[in-house]
């Protein structure tokens, strides 16, 4: 299978929307590389009593329309050009939403599962100690991303308040409600996704009540099988997938059950009421709906040929290679992608953001509203694009984000 450097997806992605924009070379030659990056090595003690290094880093990508903004993903595969990447993705999600903030992302390159709660605490807290001078509510605001969580969230701000002397919630988001966090903050991605899909099947007359499948099952995949169900008003999940497997039952999987087989054994595919698939079949699943909700590049050359969904939400970062995305636009699959499908997390920490400075915290039916107008103005925005440019939505999203970030760096006079 070919090996992809997301990092050059990204910045091919941008260079083409610039190219569609007109942009001049400077900006072009700006918004394809990041303004920042923050490379460290951590020494973490394990509970052998030894010292264990580990490689970190953080990237602002550009932050020309705010504070960075983007999580911090805990991942043994994680490298420089998988970092940039994201943090790019990052800056154009903030900019297709329409929020004050620019874009970043950082990593550790470790394998979370073998680390003891202690030695996590330990890495996360040697992560802040190494970066801290380049947080903060005005400079970059990390979160949460792949195998990271509130609790570590929790122990980060802990970290940074230690290092600044005074209490400084709005440093991170997706915190613990106790401590700073909002309301409707955990299930923030899949809800922003749902928001997408009941658009797309109101643009495209499909109903929403069909059936729908879901790869990936960790927190954006969870929540949109109980969301998918609760806001859309029905619809069958017919198959799930994580990195142990895939479970699919035509006649509908119990979500709710599912999830909290989940919690308890950490798969899908020893629950007892579908049938054992391979992982990887579940993209390829008679459904209208697909949730990619795993890691990126899943979407490949060798499996969206025969992919049948109508609509592919993309709740993960980057799921479909290039190649890939090609066939989706010539089999008149409808993708909303990743930059406008996944932002609903990226949206409700800028509301955590902005409840931290006010100390004025709201009810969760407020944060559901806002959230709904923002991904709802922000799909229209995307589509009246696909329209008017006569493009496919990722490059019409991405020609929102890119112009309003140009923009941003050509009234600061940086281009
Ligand atoms: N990690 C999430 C994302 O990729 C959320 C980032 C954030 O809330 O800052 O969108």
């Amino acid at each position: 299978m070919k090996s992809y450097n997301s990092f050059d997806v990204a910045q091919n992605q941008i260079k083409e929307a610039s190219r569609i924009l007109n942009l001049n070379k400077a900006t072009v030659d700006l918004l394809s590389w990041p303004q920042r990056e923050l490379n460290f090595t951590l020494s973490v003690r394990m509970d052998d009593g030894q010292f264990r290094v580990f490689h970190a880093s953080r990237i602002q990508y550009n932050t020309a329309r705010g504070p960075a903004k983007g999580g911090i993903r805990f991942h043994s595969l994680e490298t420089i050009d998988t970092v940039r990447a994201l943090a790019c993705w990052m800056t154009l999600k903030t900019a297709v939403v329409d929020l004050p903030l620019g874009g970043g992302k950082g990593g550790i390159a470790c394998n979370p599962g073998q680390l003891s709660q202690r030695e996590l605490e330990s890495l996360s807290r040697a992560y802040v100690r190494a970066c801290a001078s380049s947080l903060g509510l005005h400079k970059d605001v990390p979160a949460p991303d792949v195998n990271t969580n509130p609790q570590i969230m929790a122990w980060m701000m802990d970290e940074y308040e230690a290092i600044v002397q005074q209490h400084h919630p709005g440093v991170l988001t997706d915190k613990p409600m106790q401590i700073g966090g909002t309301q409707g903050r955990r299930d923030a991605t899949a809800r922003g996704g749902v928001i997408t899909v009941r658009e797309a099947c109101k643009s495209l007359k499909i109903d929403p009540g069909g059936t729908f499948a879901i790869q990936g099952f960790g927190n954006a995949g969870q929540r949109a099988a109980l969301l998918h169900q609760e806001m859309l008003g029905g619809g069958k999940l017919v198959g799930v997938c994580d990195s142990k497997g895939g479970l699919v039952n035509p006649n509908g999987l119990n979500a709710k059950e599912l999830v909290s087989h989940k919690l308890k054994t950490g798969s899908v595919s020893t629950f007892k009421g579908g049938k054992k698939v391979p992982r990887d079949s579940i993209l390829e699943l008679d459904a209208d709906i697909l949730y990619p909700a795993a890691l990126e590049n899943s979407i490949t050359v060798d499996n969206a040929h025969n992919i049948k969904a109508k609509i592919i939400c993309e709740l993960a970062n980057g799921p479909t290679t290039p190649e890939a995305d090609l066939i989706l636009k010539k089999n008149k699959i409808h993708v909303i992608p990743d930059i406008l499908a996944s932002a609903g997390g990226v949206t409700v920490s800028y509301f955590e953001m902005v409840q931290d400075g006010t100390l004025d915290f709201w009810e969760e039916s407020q944060v559901h509203e806002k959230l709904d107008k923002k991904l709802t103005k922000a799909y229209q925005t995307v589509h009246e694009a696909v329209r008017e440019k006569k493009v496919h939505p990722r490059l019409a999203a991405t020609i929102v984000g890119v112009a309003r970030i140009a923009e941003a760096c050509e009234l600061r006079g940086w281009v």
